[in-house]
């Protein structure tokens, strides 16, 4: 018999297919929650949860999270439209724009080139990527990928589709944590990578 009742059980497991979030916080979440301790917390979690994923899609440019079309990003004409960063994850924008360092557009490619996961070039958004370049006078990519084999592989597989299209490919100076994103690079390392960046030939 389960100590706790079912629909608790079914919380935690719930909870648990959050990244981060191990069976220990998982139950201590489910036990506050169901508790009450905190008022309408579990009103206004469900809300807002719902809320977040009504709203919240993809810019169909650039592939930013945002609520409208297009982003804010690809909206905003103070921004230079010539550079685009190429990132992994839409999350590594805020990153990026945590280091106040850049003021172009973005492309996030929705991953990298990752064989062994069975992810190839056509899973990512790289044909959407080469449609930008003309319409929007595209002459300077950075590619903010992660330092590891398959951020390396992803790198020179783009340097070599974007070769001859009249744009300046390179990526950002070495530094990034391998293997960990640009989550956990500080800002910092990030604003000294984008200005160190090398051209890629
Ligand atoms: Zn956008």
């Amino acid at each position: 018999m389960n100590a706790l009742p079912q629909p608790v059980v079914e919380l935690i497991a719930a909870l648990r297919r959050l990244p981060g979030v191990g069976p220990r916080s998982a139950e201590r979440m489910a036990l506050h929650v169901v508790q009450g301790g905190d008022g309408d917390v579990a009103e206004a979690l469900s809300a807002a949860l719902l809320h977040a994923v009504k709203t919240v899609t993809t810019c169909e440019r650039c592939g930013a999270l945002t609520e409208a079309q297009p982003c804010a990003f690809c909206a905003d004409t103070r921004r230079d439209g010539a550079t685009l960063c190429v990132v992994e994850r839409a999350t590594d924008i805020l990153s990026i724009e945590k280091s106040g360092t850049y003021r172009g557009r973005y492309h996030v490619l929705g991953g990298r080139i990752a064989p062994l996961d069975g992810v190839g070039p056509e899973e990512l958004r790289i044909g959407e990527l080469v449609q930008r370049l003309e319409p929007e006078g595209v002459r300077e990519i950075i590619l903010a990928l992660t330092a590891d084999v398959e951020g390396d592989a992803t790198g020179h597989y783009l340097a070599k589709v974007l070769a001859g299209r009249g744009v300046r490919v390179s990526r950002v100076a070495q530094g990034l944590p391998a293997g960990t994103g640009l989550d956990f690079a500080d800002e910092l390392t990030l604003s000294r990578a984008i200005e160190g960046r090398r051209e890629m030939t």
